[in-house]
């Protein structure tokens, strides 16, 4: 792992740098590149251009680690009206939640209920719900809260981490049970006991474990197999082994984080294949945003140049 990387990700836990660090303007005017704003009417916004050039969405409120019921609570709520405006727009756009911003860290079953709250409306909505993967401490109870969700409701999916040793076993098991993946690289900073050191590994485990979410007997329960990437050779890796063993673009999708690749998005989508784009929003946006910078050291520059441009 590189020595930026590492020391990004470390600043991204920082309770310090986070509550100094995000009011410096150059520091908000760099973000705004990953993300279009800090409200839901934003990302709505953005939603729509998007729409307009043949790519849907999927939507996430930014926020991680929530240690207040009523912080919690809110949350849930802000997800629940969520879904209803995007359902009176009929616009494509799918939540995108992680766990222990409903309150994992406070009680498991609280988060759960919250869970199932929006499993159930997105249900009614016609929608589908994506669950986020956090650090591997969280994968267990992560896997089995969308276990449980998914013997109630069958619209819904988990994001797998690549670096993981344990992923492979995890994806088949998961989509024998038609739940979605979306499968990415991961974005902590995990030990070597549990991760892939290298990136190189990293990216040989994602062909493998791409082979794997097309094979016809992995989707045969309905499963969603969604690749979570920006990585051009990557993604032309999937598509050329889709279209040998007869996997239709439409069978497979990709998904990209707003802001990132954009000419691959447009090209994508003008090519036939499923493309959706993760929009981000809201206040609690440093930890995010450090893990962009960390997947990419080059992204400094634009810090940089918002310091002195
Ligand atoms: C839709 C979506 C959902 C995600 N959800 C999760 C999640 O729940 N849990 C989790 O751990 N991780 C999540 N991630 C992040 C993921 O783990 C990776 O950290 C991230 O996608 C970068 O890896 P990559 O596959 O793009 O490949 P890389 O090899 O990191 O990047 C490939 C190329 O893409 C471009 N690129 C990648 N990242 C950036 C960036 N930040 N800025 C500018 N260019 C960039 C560069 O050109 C780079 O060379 C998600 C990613 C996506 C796309």
């Amino acid at each position: 792992m590189s020595v930026a990387r590492t020391l990004l990700l470390k600043a991204s836990n920082s309770k310090w740098l986070r509550e100094h660090g995000t009011k410096a303007p150059f520091v908000r005017r760099a973000v705004s590149r990953f993300m279009p704003g800090e409200s839901f009417d934003d990302m709505l916004v953005a939603a729509r251009a998007m729409a307009a050039e043949g790519i849907t969405a999927v939507f996430t409120r930014l926020g991680e680690n929530v240690r207040d019921l009523a912080e919690a609570d809110g949350v849930a709520g802000h997800y629940l009206e969520g879904i209803d405006r995007i359902r009176g727009l009929n616009l494509a756009c799918e939540p995108s939640i992680k766990l222990t911003q409903l309150g994992l860290d406070i009680d498991r079953e609280l988060a759960y209920g919250h869970l199932r709250d929006l499993a159930a409306r997105a249900h009614a909505a016609g929608n589908y719900l994506w669950v986020d993967m956090e650090q591997s401490s969280y994968v267990d109870v992560t896997l089995e809260l969308t276990r449980r969700l998914r013997g109630e409701f069958p619209r819904v999916g988990v994001c797998l981490q690549a670096y993981l040793y344990r992923t492979r076993e995890d994806l088949v098991e998961l989509m024998g049970r038609g739940i979605g993946i979306r499968l990415v690289k991961g974005a902590y900073n995990e030990p070597v006991g549990v991760a892939f050191p290298r990136k190189s590994d990293v990216d040989a485990n994602y062909v493998a474990l791409a082979q794997v979410m097309l094979e016809a007997g992995s989707r045969a329960g309905g499963a969603r197999p969604v690749f979570g990437t920006h990585d051009v050779q990557l993604i032309d890796t999937i598509r050329r082994h889709a279209a040998t063993i007869g996997v239709k673009p439409a069978e497979f999708e990709f998904h990209m984080l707003y802001g990132i690749q954009k000419a691959t998005q447009l090209r994508l989508a003008h090519d036939g294949a499923s493309v959706r784009v993760l929009i981000a929003y809201g206040d609690y946006w440093f930890p995010w945003y450090m893990r962009r910078l960390a997947e990419r050291p080059a992204n400094m520059w634009f810090v940089a140049k918002n310091i002195f441009g």
